[in-house]
Formats: structure tokens, C-alpha cells, sequence
């Protein structure tokens, strides 16, 4: 498995608000590639099974509604270092608590409507790539 590389979305909120543009250039003028990327639209399927870990939680299908109803930018990232560098990129989960500068800081409305989603893990970074990705999409 590779560590120097993540996993994100651009979720629906973002493309919708025309906020693609200055948010890939946040993410690549903090010095990641883009390995893979593409305009893409999650079924509820898809959703119930990206965001599994989160069946049990109140807020699991509002998040399902959310993150279906329209399209998203998925890509995959790599950088030294890249799960924990997105993440300290995008800021915390609550726009409210995230630090200034960070993505959900400048780009998101809320802690359901957060902007962009980052892997947690290098496992986790993986199996999302592949989730949205066949391999030979990833550059
Ligand atoms: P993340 O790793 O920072 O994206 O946060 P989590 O893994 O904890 O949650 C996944 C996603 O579920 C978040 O990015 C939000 O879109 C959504 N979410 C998390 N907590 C809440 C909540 O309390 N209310 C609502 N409506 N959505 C939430
Ligand atoms: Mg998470």
C-alpha cells in the first residue's frame, strides 16, 4: 500500500455553490498532485456503503440525501505525508471549529454541509480510491 497518498470529495455543496475552481487551487497550491479526478454523482448505494462506519449515527441519512444529490469532484491526492496533511488542510469536521484558512473554514455552511471530505487513514485513503476508481485511472 502507498502512504503518500489520499483521497478526496469535492461534495455536492461545493460544485454547486461554483466553488470547484478555487478550492482545487487551495488543495494543489499546498503542494498535492493530482493523481486522479473526475465529476461524478454517488447513488444512494454508494453512499450507504462510502459512509457504512456511520449507519448507526442520527445524522446517517441526511448525510446520505446530501452527499446524493448532486455531483461531486473525486479525486486522489498524493504528497508526502498526505492523509494527515489533508486533514490539518480541510480543517475540523464543524466548519465552526475549523482553524482560519482551512477549507470548511472558508467553503463550507455547516457540519453536515462540510465542503470536501478527507481519508482518516492510509488504509482508509485506499480503499476509498478504489471505491471511486479503477486502477488504471490513477495516474
Ligand atoms: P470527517 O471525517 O471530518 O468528514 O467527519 P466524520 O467522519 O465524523 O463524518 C462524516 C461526514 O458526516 C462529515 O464530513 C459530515 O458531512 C457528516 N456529519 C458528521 N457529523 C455530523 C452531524 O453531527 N450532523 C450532520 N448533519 N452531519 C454530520
Ligand atoms: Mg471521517
Amino acid at each position: 500500500m502507498r502512504t503518500d497518498r489520499t483521497f478526496t470529495m469535492l461534495k455536492p455543496d461545493s460544485v454547486e455553490k461554483g466553488n470547484i475552481g478555487p478550492i482545487l487551487e487551495k488543495i494543489t497550491s499546498a503542494g498535492f498532485r493530482i493523481a486522479a479526478m473526475k465529476l461524478t454523482q454517488m447513488t444512494t448505494a454508494d453512499a450507504q456503503a462510502f459512509y457504512a462506519v456511520h449507519k448507526e449515527r442520527p445524522f446517517f441519512g441526511e448525510l446520505v440525501e446530501y452527499m446524493t444529490r448532486g455531483p461531486i469532484v473525486a479525486a486522489v491526492l498524493e504528497k508526502d505525508n498526505a492523509v494527515e496533511d489533508f486533514r490539518t488542510l480541510i480543517g475540523a469536521t464543524n466548519p465552526a471549529e475549523a482553524a482560519e484558512g482551512t477549507i470548511r473554514k472558508l467553503y463550507a455552511a455547516s457540519i453536515g454541509e462540510n465542503a470536501v471530505h478527507g481519508s482518516d487513514s492510509d488504509e482508509n485513503a485506499e480503499i476509498e480510491s478504489q471505491f471511486h476508481f479503477a486502477g488504471r485511472e490513477i495516474f
